[in-house]
C-alpha cells in the first residue's frame, strides 16, 4: 500500500483524467492518478483479439475535435482517413436494399423532404441554443420535458423519416431508445459536434482514427508522468473512499475534517492501492460511478439527486474481421444503415495498411437487449447474418469475430457516454460542474463541445486543471510543488 501526498488527486486514468494530469504537472502541481482497472485509457482500448487489433472503445475523431487533434499532434500520434469509396446501403423498414450515393438515404421524395426539414430545424436548434449551457435557453423546459421520439412525430407525420432521423442521435449516439431522453438532450449532442448536420454525416463525424490505437492517447501521457518524479499513475486502485472538509473554504489551504488537514491537505482518497492525501481531487470517472465512491462526509442533497438522473446507454460493437475488405470489389465502401435491422449501422473498419479488412457494426439500446438475450452462437449468427444483410453473404464467416460489451464492465457499464433522463438536464445540468468543496468533477459525459467523445474528455480534462491552477492560494502558486509535494507521508 503507498502512501502519498500530492497537490491534486485524480481517480480515473481515462482521458479526461490523465490530460489534466498532464495539465496540472504542466503547471507544476504534483499528482497521484488513481486507476481501478489493469490499464489506462477507459473507454479507449485497443486489444489485440486473435491477432486482430481492435478498437474496442473509443475510435473515430472528427474535424471539428480540435482538442483531441491537438493532443495527438503532441504526442507525435497520426491518423488515417476511413474507408470511403463506394456506395453505401441502405435497408429500409419493409427490407428492401438500396445501394446509393450522397447524404441523403434513398427514400421517398416525401421522406426524403420530411428528413430535410427535420435535419433543418435541429441544425437551427442547436445553433441557437448551443452546448455551453442549455439548461440557460428560454425554451430548456419546453425541450427538455418531451421525449426526443414524441417530439419528433411533433415536427414531421413520416414515421421513416422520423424513426431515420431519430436513429442519429438515439441508437448512434446516445445509444438508449429516443422516447427515454428529451429533445433538449438531443439538441445538446448535436450542438456539441457543431451541428445536427455534422452528425448525419459519416463522413464528417466519422472522419479518422489513429494510427495504431486512440488507446496510446492515454497510453503515453502514462509514459510522460512514469518518468517525472511529481507523478505518480497506479493501477488495480479502485478509489473506495474519499474524505474531503465539510467546513472547506474554498481556496486549499484551511479545512479540518481531511486526514493530514494542516496546510490544505484534506482530501484523502483511499483505494485498493494506495491512500493519497492531496489538497484538491478530480472525480474523473463517468457519473454513473460516483455513487461507487464512500464519500465522506456524504455529498451534499443537490449532487446525491442530480447524478442519480445521468446513467449510461447501452450498445453492443461487434468487429468482423475478413481475409479482405470484400465489399470493396463489389463497389461498396462499407457503410450500411437501417433503423429497423438489428445491426442499425455498419462500416469498413479496416486497421491502417492492413491487408485484411474489418467491418464494424452497432447494435443499440432495446435491440442489444435483445442480442444479450440470446446465446453466444446464436447472438453471433443473427449478427453476422445482418451484416451480410447490408454486405452479401460474405459477411456471414469473419476469421475474426469480437463484441465490445461495455455493459459487463465493472468500471464503465454501459457505452457510450451518460445523458439525462427526461427533463433531468435543464433541472440538473447547471450544477453538474460545479466543486463540491475541493472535489472537481471531469468526464465527457460533462462536456459541452466534444461531449460524449475522447475530444469532451480532453477539454474537460483541460478545464478542470485550468480551474484548480486558478483556485491556487498566492503563495501555494509560487512554491514548486513537484518532489517536495512527492514526499511519502508515511
Ligand atoms: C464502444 C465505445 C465506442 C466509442 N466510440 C467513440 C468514438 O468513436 N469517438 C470518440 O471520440 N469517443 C467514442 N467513445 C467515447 C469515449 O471513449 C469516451 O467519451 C471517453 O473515453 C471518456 O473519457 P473519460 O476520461 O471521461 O472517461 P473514461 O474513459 O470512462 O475513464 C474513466 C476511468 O475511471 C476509472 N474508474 C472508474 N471508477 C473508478 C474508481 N472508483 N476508482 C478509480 N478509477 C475508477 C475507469 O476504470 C476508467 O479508466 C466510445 C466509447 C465506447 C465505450
Amino acid at each position: 500500500m503507498q502512501n502519498l501526498l500530492r497537490d491534486v488527486v485524480i481517480i480515473g486514468a481515462g482521458p479526461s483524467g490523465l490530460t489534466a494530469a498532464r495539465e496540472l504537472r504542466k503547471a507544476g502541481l504534483s499528482v497521484a492518478v488513481l486507476e481501478a482497472r489493469d490499464r489506462v485509457g477507459g473507454r479507449t482500448w485497443t486489444n489485440e483479439i486473435d491477432g486482430a487489433t481492435l478498437e474496442i472503445g473509443g475510435q473515430w475523431v472528427s474535424p471539428d475535435q480540435t482538442a483531441l487533434t491537438e493532443l495527438l499532434t503532441e504526442l507525435g500520434l497520426e491518423t488515417f482517413d476511413r474507408y470511403r469509396e463506394g456506395e453505401s446501403v441502405y435497408i429500409a423498414p419493409d427490407g428492401t436494399r438500396t445501394r446509393y450515393t450522397g447524404e441523403m438515404f434513398p427514400v421517398s421524395g416525401h421522406t426524403a423532404a420530411e428528413m430535410t426539414k427535420l435535419i433543418a430545424l435541429l441544425d437551427s436548434l442547436a445553433a441557437e441554443i448551443g452546448a455551453e449551457e442549455p439548461w440557460a435557453h428560454a425554451k430548456s423546459r419546453e425541450l427538455d420535458i418531451v421525449s426526443f421520439h414524441h417530439w419528433l412525430r411533433g415536427q414531421s407525420d413520416d414515421e421513416e423519416a422520423c424513426n431515420n432521423i431519430g436513429l442519429f442521435i438515439a441508437g448512434g449516439m446516445l445509444t438508449k431508445p429516443a422516447h427515454s431522453f428529451s429533445a433538449l438532450q438531443a439538441v445538446l449532442m448535436a450542438a456539441s459536434a457543431g451541428s445536427f448536420s455534422n452528425l448525419v454525416d459519416e463522413d464528417y463525424i466519422l472522419d479518422k482514427r489513429v494510427i495504431g490505437g486512440m488507446q496510446q492517447v492515454t497510453e503515453r501521457i502514462a509514459a510522460e508522468l512514469a518518468v517525472d518524479p511529481g507523478a505518480d499513475v497506479v493501477l488495480n486502485s479502485p478509489v473506495r473512499t474519499l474524505r474531503w472538509p465539510a467546513d472547506y473554504d474554498g481556496t486549499g489551504t484551511a479545512g479540518t475534517a481531511g486526514t493530514a488537514g494542516a496546510g490544505g491537505y484534506t482530501v484523502t482518497a483511499i483505494s485498493d492501492a494506495a491512500t493519497v492525501t492531496a489538497r484538491y481531487a478530480i472525480m474523473a470517472v463517468p457519473p454513473n460511478l460516483y455513487s461507487r465512491v464512500s464519500f465522506e462526509p456524504p455529498l451534499p442533497r443537490r449532487q446525491h439527486q442530480m447524478h442519480q438522473h445521468q446513467s449510461l446507454g447501452l450498445v453492443i460493437k461487434v468487429h468482423a474481421v475478413y481475409e479482405t475488405p470484400f465489399w470493396r470489389e463489389d463497389g461498396l465502401c462499407g457503410t450500411g444503415f437501417s433503423a429497423t435491422s438489428l445491426v442499425q449501422e455498419v462500416y469498413d473498419n479496416t486497421n491502417h495498411e492492413d491487408p485484411r479488412g474489418t467491418l464494424v457494426g452497432f447494435i443499440s439500446d432495446e435491440k442489444a437487449d435483445y442480442a444479450f438475450s440470446l446465446d453466444a452462437d446464436e447472438r453471433k449468427r443473427k449478427i453476422t447474418e445482418s451484416l451480410a444483410g447490408f454486405l452479401g453473404d460474405k459477411a456471414l464467416e469473419p476469421v475474426v469475430y469480437y463484441e465490445s460489451d461495455w455493459g459487463s464492465e465493472e468500471w464503465t457499464r454501459g457505452a457510450y457516454a451518460t445523458s439525462y433522463d427526461l427533463g433531468g438536464l435543464h433541472r440538473y445540468g447547471a450544477d453538474q460542474l460545479k466543486p463540491v468543496g475541493p472535489i472537481y468533477w471531469s468526464s465527457s459525459d460533462l462536456a459541452a463541445e466534444g461531449y460524449q467523445h475522447v475530444d469532451g474528455a480532453v477539454r474537460l480534462g483541460r478545464y478542470t486543471a485550468a480551474r484548480i491552477v486558478a483556485a491556487q492560494p498566492a503563495a501555494q502558486a509560487q512554491k514548486s510543488p513537484g518532489p517536495a509535494a512527492a514526499e511519502l507521508v508515511s
